[in-house]
């Protein structure tokens, strides 16, 4: 059966709690033209002392993130906050699906808030839990579901986590995408695996790491009858890829690639592999937040960097790297708009809230989803070797 699914509310108005995208986000926000901001961001940090922990996500605004008690990706954030029992609140600077990850890592006793509720994330929102059963009822009808495994991306909501881990599968992060599909191919003969949300991530991997082929792959679409695919193609593919993508690391092109090798002599170009098969293909370092920041730091003096990834990111970085060129991978601005999302005025409403004794924007996961998307999230742990940053 397929399902048309609602179109993306705009961003800020309308409600859908269960959902990624965004949600209104009620509240007495203080103007952002307070000059008091800062000092009343520092004033609910020293009255909540120990009892808050706030996490920055490497994607975040500088008015933010300086605020930040750790900085890191997502998975790194969500185990940062595990390891902070005391802390009664975790104000997680980042979107959704993180601070979910969050709620289902700490105790129960900890609550997590999201300071604006309508920081969501497009790609974890291409992907929502109808249409994924939809394609699993697809994939039954066509006897192959009892060889796919489900392997979701770090970035997508619990509940597609816990279909996951209900269904045999695992998360993954960007840093162990390989060893989670190494896991996954030798789960079941002939296996073959379903990947969740981000088509990049997973056909990068799957043909740069694993050595399928662009052939091995094919992309069910949500908003296709019966995913744009035929029966055949369903049980002829090793890779079956969910037609979803990051909107911020989708927009490097493979032209502007090109572009600044013809302009900067010696340019290195480091991308994340969300961003497309063709302009990984040019790259010259492919990976995960972490590394492209390690990689800046061990750069010689002198060298010349363009990086594909976010812009806030890229800034930092350049700012704190003066003595290499490092230059942005797109000609217009790109910055995560759901991430910056969470501003100033947002975060000192969450926190005087909290000071006052009011939890606002508490993100919570349900005790049957917690379950499963615990499971998935423990086979992801499980994993031998390397390690789980996104
Ligand atoms: S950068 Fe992409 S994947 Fe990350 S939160 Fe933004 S839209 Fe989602």
């Amino acid at each position: 059966m397929t399902t048309v699914d609602l179109p993306l509310l705009p961003l800020g108005r309308g409600t859908d709690l269960s959902a990624e995208r965004g949600v209104e986000c009620p509240g007495d926000l203080p103007a952002a033209s307070d000059p008091e901001l800062v000092a009343r961001a520092l004033a609910a940090k020293a009255a909540l002392g120990d009892r808050v922990f706030v996490l920055g996500h490497h994607y975040q605004r500088d008015e933010v993130i300086q605020f930040a008690d750790v900085t890191g990706d997502s998975f790194k954030l969500a185990r940062d906050a595990a390891a902070r029992p005391e802390a009664e609140y975790i104000v997680f600077c980042g979107v959704h699906f993180m601070a979910e990850s969050a709620d289902i890592l700490t105790g129960p006793d900890q609550q997590v808030v999201l300071p604006d509720l309508a920081a969501g994330c497009s790609m974890a929102d291409m992907a929502r839990l109808r249409q994924v059963e939809d394609a699993w009822d697809a994939m039954t009808e066509a006897g192959v579901a009892g060889s796919v495994v489900p392997i979701t991306y770090m970035n997508s909501s619990a509940d597609i986590k816990a279909f996951c881990g209900r269904n045999g599968g695992a998360v993954c992060t960007s840093s162990n995408a390989e060893v989670a599909l190494e896991w996954a191919f030798g789960q079941v003969p002939d296996a073959k695996v379903f990947f969740l949300p981000d088509q990049h991530l997973g056909r990068n991997t799957a043909v740069l790491k694993m050595g399928l082929t662009l052939d091995d792959c094919v992309v069910w679409d949500p908003h296709r009858p019966n995913g744009g695919l035929t029966v055949e193609q369903l049980r002829d593919a090793k890779m079956i890829l969910w037609k979803g993508h990051c909107s911020v690391h989708g927009r490097f092109s493979p032209e502007v690639v090109d572009d600044l090798r013809a302009t900067i002599p010696g340019v290195q170009i480091l991308v994340h592999p969300e961003c497309t098969h063709e302009v990984v293909l040019k790259a010259d370092l492919v990976g995960s937040t972490e590394f492209i920041i390690k990689t800046i730091e061990a750069a010689p003096a002198g060298s010349s960097w363009a990086i594909g990834t976010e812009l806030n990111l890229v800034k930092r970085l350049a700012a704190a790297h003066p003595d290499k060129r490092i230059t942005f991978l797109d000609k217009t601005v790109c910055y995560c708009s759901t991430m910056n999302r969470i501003d100033l005025p947002h975060f000192v409403w969450a926190m005087e809230s909290l000071v006052n004794g009011t939890v606002v924007n508490r993100i919570e996961v349900d005790p049957q989803t917690e379950h499963f998307a615990s499971i998935a999230l423990q086979r992801m742990l499980d994993l031998p070797g390397k390690s789980h940053k996104d």
